[in-house]
């Protein structure tokens, strides 16, 4: 028996022990191509020699000095680095161990912004359906995800919850994408005035929606229309990149491709890229000047803040993402991907959507493709496609239709930056095998 408590405790796991670049290698000796990064986390594969050496050399040096007492070159060099490649304005990085946590920093700064410009009265949050921003409960309250929030609902903040920009499902026939996305802020600046402006502290979204909706990208001018509806009203935006930040999508922040630029973004997973637990928010210059102008100290903090080997392995991350080229190759490999979905499964009769950028794709899968009608969530079928895809060697990261019945079963694809040209071949093909298995056991 494992007295490890696994989050489900009667599945057999494979031991990993071991990585070679893109690909997992279990106990067994099996090799599993990473396609997923795990939860879009592993940007570099798992073994990259600079990253693990830049670690050592932080742990022969100085694990750990709590931030209390001390800053640390690691943690300096790598505020310089995200402030001077973050969008206009966003530059200053507070460090943590996750992207919940993340998120978490980011709402209490936002509440504590407002407090410190004498606006105490702000106290709600909007956020999206259909979104998720981590399991913890302030990340789980602004989150969207049914599946995920209804268990633990009588413990959590007010949030008040708008549409997803969702075109597969949500996009009028006739509508243009412009028209879409006006709607859709339509939306959200008629929710702040029903609430009233004065109450509301900020609007929290990603970017591109990852584990709830499967690499969904908003469509062009949604995210300038927000920006101008929020500055309207003077509440904050802030957009989680946990997921799809630090080059997934072919640029260091996704909202580099938006025209806009947001009050406080997060982002974790490809920050540490696996080799440390790390996560960041990085707040504007106008929202850290009113806590520097204010009471000069954030009420918020965690024992691993700006952890010194943690702040090492991102720092030796984001400087193999410059120096080795890769947000050109994350385009470039993401074409690729893109056009071999497409070939594979653009015309596969349960594929009802094949959407993303860079190397973040997502698939929806459609009991009937006509009417874009979700196959019953009790199939299980995103799980059976995982676990097919395990058998095949490949990772691919599943999620379940919501319960609301407002999307399909998909799986998400977010493969290492360092992949190699014929390991996109290699994607397509076992999860193809993985999808038509997977149908075939539940026709
Ligand atoms: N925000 C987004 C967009 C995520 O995708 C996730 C995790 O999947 C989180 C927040 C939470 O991050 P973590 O699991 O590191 O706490």
């Amino acid at each position: 028996m494992s007295h490890v408590f696994h989050r489900m405790p009667r599945q057999a796991y494979p031991v990993a022990v071991g990585g070679e670049g893109a690909y997992v290698l279990d106990a067994d000796g099996k090799r599993y191509l990473d396609a997923s990064g795990g939860a879009a986390v592993s940007c570099l594969g798992h073994s990259h020699a600079g990253v693990i050496a830049a670690i050592k050399a932080q742990l022969d040096a100085l694990p750990f000095a709590h931030t209390s007492f001390f800053t640390t070159p690691a943690a300096e060099a790598l505020a310089d680095l995200l402030a001077e490649s973050a969008p206009p304005g966003l530059d200053h990085v507070y460090f943590v161990s996750g992207g919940s946590e993340a998120i978490e920093a980011a709402l209490k700064l936002a509440r504590q912004y407002f407090v410190e410009r004498g606006e105490p009265q702000r106290r709600r949050f909007i956020a999206r359906r259909q979104s998720y921003h981590g399991n913890t409960l302030g990340a789980l309250a602004v989150g969207g995800n049914l599946g995920r929030r209804t268990l633990f609902e009588p413990l959590l903040i007010d949030v008040e919850h708008v549409s997803p920009c969702y075109a597969y499902r949500d996009q009028q026939a006739g509508e243009t994408a412009q028209a879409y996305g006006e709607r859709l802020a339509r939306e959200l600046d008629a929710t702040i005035e029903r609430l009233g402006a004065e109450t509301v502290i900020g609007f929290v979204a990603e970017t591109v929606s990852g584990a709830t909706l499967g690499a969904v990208p908003a469509v062009p001018g949604y995210f300038q229309r927000l920006r101008e509806v929020c500055d309207r009203h003077g509440i904050l935006l802030i957009l989680d990149e946990v997921m799809c930040g630090m080059g997934r999508t072919g640029t260091l922040f996704a909202c580099e491709q938006e025209g806009m630029v947001p009050d406080i973004v997060t982002v974790a997973k490809g920050l540490g890229a696996g080799y440390q637990p790390i996560g960041a928010m990085i707040a504007s210059s106008k929202v850290y000047e009113a806590i520097l102008a204010g009471s000069g100290f954030f009420h918020h903090g965690h024992t691993y803040v700006g952890h010194a080997a943690a702040c090492a392995g991102a720092l030796a991350v984001q400087r193999a993402i410059a120096e080795e080229n890769l947000l050109a190759r994350v385009r470039e490999l993401g074409a690729g991907l893109a056009s071999r979905l497409r070939q594979v499964f653009q015309h596969h009769e349960h594929v009802g959507d094949i959407r993303g950028r860079g190397l973040f794709w997502g698939l929806e899968f459609v009991a009937d493709k006509a009417a874009k009608l979700p196959f019953d969530p009790a199939l299980r079928l995103h799980a059976r496609i995982k676990a097919n895809a395990m058998h095949e060697g490949l990772m691919c990261y599943p999620s379940g239709g919501t319960l609301d019945g407002r999307a399909g079963d998909h799986v998400l694809l977010a493969p290492p930056y360092i992949l190699e040209e014929p390991q996109l071949d290699e994607i397509v093909e076992k999860l193809g095998r993985a999808v038509d298995r997977s149908i075939a056991e539940i026709r």
